[in-house]
């Protein structure tokens, strides 16, 4: 069994995955509105992902016989300035994630649940991913900062990125 305490930090973390998969969207559309498509649908993927995410917190709680309670998700930010702004906004918020997964594996151990530390482990790894892809693309757009070509080569790039579903149960 899940404690209360910990159970009402997973289903805000379901929520956080959720509205990061808006921000995502959010971004996705600003892509599209500046003619850039890679990045569109890079952020469109990015999107289906943190979709994922939280159905994989979903499927968790429930098997273990817990209880999600959702909550209303925030309207997620728009108005960017460029597409380095966006890069810069998903990096701080990726590093937000990462302290959320972080408390939630602090209060895990303080309650000895080591299946749900356990299961935690795979947001961990993933968020040392997550961190490092957004960084990584941070500093490249940076630098294509001013040369559309150098941004269209990103574009470019970035339309071959596919969702792959996460497997969330085994059947
Ligand atoms: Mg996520």
């Amino acid at each position: 069994m899940i404690q209360e305490k910990l159970l009402l930090e997973l289903s805000k973390q379901v929520n956080a995955e959720f509205f990061s998969a808006y921000i995502y969207l959010s971004m996705a559309g600003y892509c599209e509105e500046e003619d850039l498509p890679g990045f569109a649908n890079f952020f469109k993927v990015q999107a289906k992902e943190e979709l994922d995410h939280g159905m994989k917190i979903y499927e968790y709680v429930y098997e273990q016989n817990g209880v999600i309670e959702l909550e209303k998700i925030d309207k997620p930010f728009s108005n960017f300035k460029s597409v380095t702004d966006a890069f810069e906004q998903s990096y701080a918020h990726e590093q937000f994630v990462t302290k959320s997964i972080y408390n939630l594996m602090d209060i895990s151990q303080e309650y000895k649940d080591y299946a749900t530390a356990s299961f935690l482990k795979w947001f961990v790894d993933e968020q040392v991913e997550e961190e490092s892809t957004f960084l990584n693309l941070l500093k490249r757009v940076k630098m294509a900062e001013g040369n559309i070509a150098a941004l269209y080569l990103i574009d470019e790039q970035l339309t071959k990125r596919t969702y792959v579903p996460l497997v969330t149960t085994e059947v």
